[in-house]
């Protein structure tokens, strides 16, 4: 790949500005100063350095956030706060956006990369993978209630939802619940509610395939994926 390149997908601005850059003679390919962009490197084999410090490339950023209510599941949005601008300015500059989407007053899992194949796997029907949610309904949530979503309930637009297994926590005047689901059809979990009358109070996505939201991420924190959580939605 070309130098150029590289250092400008690693957000040290444009082409332009990492031309100027290496006129200045500060960056260095194995030990070598190199001055023209087009010097064409392996980010993976060879050591660059800038102003003698490491730049480390990836092409790709996974990131977990534990998404705050009030935010919406967007790249960028004219009114409301979006998932990508909570994050660091060295993570913007991979082009993040969420892969789905949680309501705005929706909390909890939420993976944000550049990874178009895997974004498109994890939400592709086919797939089938499974979205855990914890939530607090009002009203009492039955054994009746768990024997229609393991069924299949009538969405307000006709649509039948594929089994999806509830368990009720504690159920009462206002019940809780765990749900997973294999789709993901607009406010599919709050329409699926609804279709028994009851009304979800609140909303926290707590797992996505095998991948589990981290417990210590507080609402608006969020992290790299390992790679033994990345190796799970592979
Ligand atoms: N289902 C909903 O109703 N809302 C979400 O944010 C996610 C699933």
């Amino acid at each position: 790949m070309r130098l150029d390149k590289v250092l400008a997908n690693m957000g040290f601005g444009s082409r332009t500005d990492v031309k100027k850059l290496m006129k200045k003679g500060v960056v260095q390919v194995d030990g070598t100063t190199v001055k023209d962009g087009k010097t064409q490197v392996n980010p993976d084999q060879q050591e660059i350095l800038i102003n003698g410090e490491l730049v480390e490339y990836k092409e790709y950023i996974y990131l977990m956030m534990n998404k705050p209510k009030g935010v919406i599941s967007a790249t960028e949005d004219h009114v409301e706060t979006t998932v990508v601008d909570l994050l660091e300015m060295e993570d913007q500059i991979f082009d993040p956006f969420p892969v789905g989407r949680l309501d705005k007053d929706t909390e909890g899992l939420l993976l944000i990369t550049n990874d178009g194949k895997l974004s498109h796997e994890l939400l592709s029907p086919k797939k089938k993978v499974g979205k855990k949610y914890w939530a607090k309904i009002d009203g009492n949530v039955s054994e009746e209630d768990v024997q229609a979503f393991a069924n299949g309930v009538e969405l307000d637009d006709g649509y039948i939802t594929k089994p999806a297994e509830l368990k009720v926590l504690s159920a009462g005047g206002v019940s809780e619940i765990e749900l997973t689901i294999m789709e993901g059809k607009f406010h599919q979990v709050k329409r699926m509610f609804l279709s028994t009358g009851k009304k979800v109070l609140e909303l926290k996505r707590l797992q996505m395939g095998r991948l589990h939201l981290d417990a210590d991420l507080e609402p608006g924190e969020y992290r790299e994926l390992t790679d033994e959580e990345l190796s799970l939605l592979g």
